[in-house]
């Protein structure tokens, strides 16, 4: 085996990829001058497209200026700007915005605002969040606490204090008999029985993805759903945090996905498409009592050194700034469904695609054993790795998850940046039909002429 690179040596797989040379809209080359079609943004990421000169430009003014200054120091116009900016988007009373780095540490930043408000109220003895599974909301041990993506927090069972999770509202799988609505009230009173069995004294949140992101492949609950959570979380005193760290700046067609139901939250984390893969850019945006209550109390014993740097908030005023002047988030709900019909169509050709779904640009399909049962593929295929390298090797790069310990099976996130135009939609059809194909006839699954 040859000798991985350094930075490499802690990744999962030793599998070496192609060295990336530059991108520019929709698209990456390597080093030796491949062409790959970046069709999930990267990690839902990208979502303004590589290079744009707005951004970059924006970035090196502010670098002329000043890139870093401590925020126990100082203040800084873009930090302020760009907090501004969020806050007006929010939904109403939400819009004390405290910077951070990255998905992770905007959830940990959720999590102990959350219990310092509590602790202000006196309500010390509220600390546990009830979570769903599966569901994913970051890396770092807390937030690892509340994902419930269980190969992810095995290793780290004894280091975490567990949090009770609550199945996530999988309508598609259940053979029921029951309306979908129905279905997703029942999933929403899950949580009241749990916050019943846990003692509703000692619960102090709830956190969900309003549209999942890779843990669940684009979940999205019936509408019923989300006005009933919020009835529950009221009725005990619980806070909503709503972690649109991949569901957020726009992707699912609204600014914050939640908007598609009228959500209102009490705290929310940001980040992936707010930095848009221009700079490490995260954001928890609380509601003005929570966040004014804890600073009366003696203020948030929780920051990161980075947060709030004026380089990271310039470049994120400036990605705002394009998906505003591109009207993006239109963008995303016209071509999503565009994207999302032209996916379902494929269900004609290839049966064991069980599901097509998502909202907007944050779309995934699952792929199973038998479409009437759902009844996932078999481990030994390793779907989600195959046709990941297969779609990789025609120049189309999707984002893929098995997850195992729930009930979900092989699913395939096809999240293009928001610029994707008609014809780059063709490209990925074209592409991904040719690696579906591929696969089928390596797995020896059947194909519809
Ligand atoms: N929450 C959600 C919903 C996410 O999708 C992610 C990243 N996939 C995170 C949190 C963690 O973000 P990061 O990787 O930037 O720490």
């Amino acid at each position: 085996m040859s000798n991985p690179p350094p930075s490499n040596l802690f990744y999962q797989t030793r599998l070496r990829r192609p060295v990336l040379a530059r991108g520019e809209g929709v698209y990456l080359w390597d080093s030796a001058g491949r062409r790959y079609l970046d069709g999930s943004s990267g990690a839902m990421v990208s979502n303004i497209g590589h290079s744009n000169p707005a951004v970059l430009a924006a970035m090196r003014r502010q670098m002329d200026l000043s890139t870093f200054g401590y925020r126990l120091h100082f203040e800084n116009e873009p930090a302020e700007a760009l907090a501004t900016r969020i806050a007006q988007r929010m939904p109403e009373g939400l819009d004390r915005v405290f910077f951070v780095s990255g998905g992770s540490e905007a959830v940990e930043s959720c999590l102990k605002l959350a219990r310092q408000y509590k602790l202000a109220r006196g309500e010390g003895q509220r600390w546990k969040v009830i979570s769903r599974f599966p569901s994913y909301h970051g890396s770092t041990l807390g937030a690892l606490a509340v994902t419930g993506m269980s190969l992810m927090s095995a290793p780290f069972a004894p280091m975490l204090r567990e949090m009770p999770k609550i199945p996530a509202p999988t309508c598609y799988l259940d053979r029921d008999g029951l309306s979908h609505e129905a279905r997703g009230l029942r999933y929403a009173r899950l949580l009241r029985e749990e916050i019943l069995a846990q003692g509703p004294e000692t619960v102090l949140a709830f956190i969900m993805e309003p549209v999942g992101g890779a843990s669940t492949g684009a979940l999205v609950a019936p509408d019923s759903y989300y006005s009933e959570i919020r009835a529950i979380c009221d009725e005990f005193g619980i806070l909503l945090i709503s972690d649109e760290v991949m569901s957020g700046a726009g992707r699912t067609g609204r600014y914050l996905a939640g908007e598609h139901w009228g959500l209102r939250p009490d705290i929310v984390a940001l980040s992936k498409g707010f930095g848009a893969g221009y700079v490490p850019l995260g954001a928890m945006v609380a509601d003005r009592l929570i966040a004014e209550t804890v600073i009366d109390a003696g203020g948030f014993v929780h920051g990161h050194t980075y947060a709030g740097n004026p380089l990271a908030c310039a470049a994120g005023l400036a990605v705002l700034d394009e998906i505003d002047r591109l009207d993006l988030i239109a963008a995303a709900a016209r071509q999503g469904a565009a994207l999302k019909g032209r996916l379902e169509g494929l269900m004609a050709c290839y049966p064991f695609i069980g599901d097509v779904r998502g909202k907007g640009l944050l779309l995934a399909f699952e792929l199973v054993a038998d479409r009437e049962t759902m009844e996932p593929l078999p481990t030994g295929l390793n779907a989600h790795l195959r046709l990941v390298d297969i779609a990789y090797e025609a120049g189309l790069i999707i984002y893929s998850r098995r997850t195992r310990g729930g009930r979900i099976g092989d699913h395939f996130l096809v999240c293009p940046p928001l610029i994707v135009s008609d014809s780059e939609i063709d490209e990925i059809m074209e592409k991904l039909d040719r690696a579906l194909a591929l696969f089928a006839a390596e797995a020896g699954l059947p194909v519809e002429a």
